[in-house]
C-alpha cells in the first residue's frame, strides 16, 4: 500500500518508515525540516536500499497537500508532524494549538477530497496526566492536559473521534506512545534534538559523551520505590512496528471500531534511577549525574497496560531495555563520530 508518512524526517516517522518498506509498503516522506534535518531520512534509505520519495512541505499547507495527495495517491497517511517539546509549548502555545490542531484537520481534509480512508495518529500517554489507578488502559479517563502539547493531544484526539464519527468515510486508530527510547541497530538513524535536550535519554547519552557536564535528576521524593518518576520506555522500532501493525488492521478491514485508541508500551515501569544504572552496565560508562529538585508538571508514574495492543493489534514490544539502552549509545557515538 502507499503511505503519506507525514514528520517522516523525525525520530519515530524515520523508524517507521523503515519498517514499512521492511513490510512490503511504499512510503513517501513530507517533513517542513522544521525541527528535523535530512540525516535519518538519508539513514532511512541507507538502511532500506531504496531511494525514498521526500516531499519538503508543511502540513497546514493545504495546497501542497492537495498537490501531493494528487501527485501519489494514498491508501493511507500515518501523522507524525507536529510539535512536540512540552516546556516550550507553554511560553510558544499558539505556535503549538495552530501547528498541531492546523496540520491533523488540513490532512484530514485533504484526506476526504481525495478519497484516502486510513490514519494513523502520533497520541501519547500524556493524554491520561497522573491516572490514579496503574497501569493505565485505554479506559483509563483522560485527564486535563498539564501542557499546551498534552492539550493539543487530547484535542486532536477529539477532532479524529469527531471527523469519523460525522463523515463515514474515513477509519483511524490513534497510539498512544509511552516513553520512546534507543535508535536502529544499524546506528543509521536514531533521535536528534536540537540543543539542550529535554528527554532523559538523549540527555544521559550526551552526557555520557561529554557534550553535557551533569546529569540532572529530578527529584527523589516521591511516592515510588527509589523516589524517583517512574516510566514505560520503549524501544522506538517496537513503538514503529505496532504502526505497521495499525495500518495493516485497518486495511485488512479488522477495525472493530472506526476511531481506535491503543496503548503502545511495553507494560514495565522503569524509575530514572534503574534507567540511569542500567545504562551504565550495559554501556561499561560512568554518568556524572545528581539528584536536583522535582521538574514542574512531571507525573509520578505511568505505565501502560497493553493487553489491548497485544491482542487486537497483536502487537507486543520485543526488545530488551539493555539492547535499547545499548541501541541508543551506539547512536550518540555514530553522531558524534567516536
Ligand atoms: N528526567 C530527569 N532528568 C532529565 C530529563 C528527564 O530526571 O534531564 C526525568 C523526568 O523527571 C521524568 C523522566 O526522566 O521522570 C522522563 O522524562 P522525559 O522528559 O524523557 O519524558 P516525560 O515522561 O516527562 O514525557
Amino acid at each position: 500500500m502507499k503511505v503519506l508518512v507525514t514528520g517522516g524526517a523525525g525520530y519515530i516517522g524515520s523508524h517507521t518508515t523503515v519498517e514499512l518498506i521492511g513490510a512490503g509498503h511504499e512510503v513517501v516522506i513530507v517533513d517542513n525540516l522544521v525541527n528535523a534535518d535530512m540525516t535519518c531520512v538519508e539513514g532511512a534509505c541507507r538502511i532500506c536500499g531504496a531511494d525514498i520519495p521526500f516531499e519538503q512541505a508543511d502540513c497546514c499547507d493545504a495546497g501542497a497537500m492537495d498537490a501531493l495527495f494528487e501527485k501519489y495517491r494514498f491508501d493511507a497517511v500515518i501523522h507524525f508532524a507536529a510539535l512536540k517539546a512540552v516546556g516550550e509549548s507553554v511560553s510558544k502555545p499558539l505556535e503549538y494549538y495552530r501547528n498541531n490542531l492546523d496540520s491533523l484537520m488540513t490532512v484530514l481534509e485533504t484526506m476526504r477530497r481525495h478519497g484516502t480512508p486510513n490514519i494513523v495518529f502520533s497520541s501519547s500517554c500524556t493524554v491520561y496526566g497522573q491516572a490514579d489507578r496503574l497501569p493505565v488502559t485505554e479506559q483509563t479517563p483522560r485527564r486535563e492536559g498539564s501542557s499546551p502539547y498534552g492539550k493539543s493531544k487530547q484535542m486532536c484526539e477529539n477532532i479524529l473521534s469527531d471527523t469519523i464519527a460525522a463523515y463515514g468515510d474515513l477509519t483511524a486508530i490513534a497510539l498512544r506512545y509511552f516513553n520512546p527510547i534507543g535508535a536502529h541497530p544499524s546506528a543509521l538513524i536514531g533521535e536528534l534534538p536540537r540543543g539542550t535536550p529535554n528527554n532523559l535519554l538523549p540527555f544521559i547519552t550526551q552526557t555520557a559523551a561529554g557534550i553535557r557536564e551533569q546529569l540532572s535528576i529530578f527529584g527523589d521524593d516521591y511516592d515510588t520505590p527509589d523516589g524517583t518518576n517512574l516510566r514505560d520506555y520503549i524501544d522506538v522500532v517496537d513503538l514503529a512496528q505496532a504502526h505497521v501493525a495499525a495500518l495493516e488492521r485497518m486495511f485488512g478491514g479488522r477495525s472493530s471500531e472506526p476511531f481506535e485508541v491503543f496503548n503502545v508500551g511495553t507494560g514495565r515501569a522503569v524509575s530514572v534511577l534503574e534507567l540511569v544504572r542500567r545504562f551504565e552496565i550495559v554501556n561499561g560508562v560512568k554518568l556524572n549525574y545528581r539528584i536536583v529538585g522535582r521538574r514542574a508538571g512531571d507525573i509520578v508514574a505511568v505505565w501502560a497496560d497493553t493487553a489491548r495492543a497485544n491482542r487486537e493489534l497483536g502487537w507486543t514490544a520485543q526488545r530488551s531495555l539493555d539492547d535499547t539502552l545499548a541501541s541508543a549509545w551506539r547512536w550518540e557515538k555514530a553522531v558524534r563520530g567516536m
